[in-house]
């Protein structure tokens, strides 16, 4: 079976999560069935330990062939497709050789190189694409194909000396549960990498510190006709607040390592109102300021009101891995001089998000995140390069040797 064939059926398993069933893992029982198949491959492969559990995580461990001391690797991906875009009935089409210009998904639907300009480079690739109705689910079955292709090349080449390789597959990362029941303890690695970015080039060590801030406002709401210096209309204190904050400081205004405030939810009335904010910054110290920010804003409405209009609820969601993957080098260095060995060109730009990894960073496992070949995730303009899928694999198995020549 190729990279392609793999890709296809597992992208051809239903696994999309659900936000709404989020309080359960996994938010969707038909994860199982990509779950299984996993399981029993990872068996077939001649993994040790192969287990999936009631989260539906599954984890694998393919013992040391070599008497040498050498540390343990291990490679992540997770099986859930984005809640975004439908991905049941996915149907993959190759496009051979492909020519650098706008692919016809179906009659109604035109991938257009105005739209994704970056794709013009992949003139002469082979990509594969959906048929216009669903996302392809490259995010990131393309990560557990890389994986997957890594193990039966390992398996076919029993001369190749290596240590112990981890391996799991988690559910639910769409809906920002997938460390959730991540067991750290029983995956029992050195170091890791989550294998969900875009392009294999990718050697993303740097996230988002992010917060989120709900910020509520309690008016006091009598006939309009009797209003005068009683009414307290929250949903005018909420409009004051949302104006005090800096108007280029949000995700339409910023690039590169500028954080953000973004106001992604806000409802209310006279009685009350309420504005939902993430906060986001590379720099720990800035998202700090943010905070701060945002509680003196709400102290100055207070004040403004003269009454306790106003209050406002921090919550710190995830922090900017570098902080822990620049004490514990050997991940990222690992994979640097890989990549490099490779004749790739190294992007090493900060995500604007975050990642499974960052968590499981400070979970205890190093882990930095590399790219499959995917792009244009969760829509129906997904599509995967063929050769860059296969470039993964190469990547993995460079990991594991780099990791083999290294002293423990
Ligand atoms: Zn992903």
């Amino acid at each position: 079976m190729s990279s392609e064939e793999r890709l296809i059926r597992y992208c051809r398993i239903d696994t999309q999560s659900d936000p709404a069933h989020e309080d359960v893992t996994p938010s969707t029982a038909k994860q199982f069935d990509l779950a299984r198949v996993l399981e029993t491959e990872l068996k077939e492969l001649g993994l040790e330990d192969v287990t999936l559990d009631e989260h539906c995580y599954v984890y694998g461990r393919l013992p040391a062939n070599t008497e040498k001391n050498v540390k343990t690797v291990g490679f992540i991906a997770h099986m859930d497709t984005a809640p975004d875009f439908s991905g049941t009935n996915v149907n993959p089409r190759i496009i051979e050789n492909f020519d650098g210009n706008d692919i016809a998904l179906n009659p109604e639907v035109t991938l257009k190189m105005e739209d994704f300009p970056w794709m013009r480079e992949l003139k002469g690739k082979r990509l594969m694409v959906t048929d216009g109705t669903t996302l392809l689910g490259a995010d990131d079955k393309a990560g557990i194909v890389s994986i997957m292709e890594a193990l039966v090349w390992l398996k076919e080449h029993p001369e190749f000396k290596h240590g112990a390789i981890s391996v799991g597959f988690t559910p639910d990362e769409e809906i920002g549960n997938g460390p959730k029941y991540f067991d750290v303890k029983k995956f029992n690695a050195d170091f890791a990498y989550t294998m969900d970015g875009g392009t294999v080039r990718e050697l993303a060590d740097e996230t988002f510190n992010a917060a989120s801030a709900l910020v509520t406002f309690k008016g006091f709401s009598i006939h309009p006709g009797e209003a005068k210096d009683r009414m307290i209309n929250a949903a005018l204190a909420a409009v004051k607040f949302a104006a005090m904050l800096p108007a280029h400081e949000v995700p339409e205004h910023t690039e590169g390592r500028e954080g953000f405030i973004h106001l992604h939810n806000m409802e209310g009335d006279c009685e009350s109102a309420k504005l939902s904010y993430i906060l986001r910054d590379h720099d720990g110290a800035k998202l700090e300021e943010k905070k701060e920010l945002i509680r003196k804003t709400a102290d100055y409405i207070n004040a403004m009101y003269g009454t306790e209009v106003c209050t406002c609820t921090l919550r710190d969601s995830y922090r900017n891995m570098k902080e822990v993957l620049d004490q514990h080098p050997q991940a990222v260095d690992t994979a640097r001089a890989v990549m490099e060995e490779l004749g790739l060109q190294v992007l090493n730009t900060p995500v604007r998000g975050g990642t499974d990894g960052s968590q499981i960073t400070f979970m205890g496992l190093p882990c930095p995140n590399l790219g499959c070949g995917g792009g244009n995730f969760h829509g129906r303009y997904e599509y995967c390069v063929m050769e860059e899928l296969e470039m993964a694999r190469e990547v993995i198995l460079g990991i594991i040797r780099h990791t083999a020549e290294a002293e423990a």
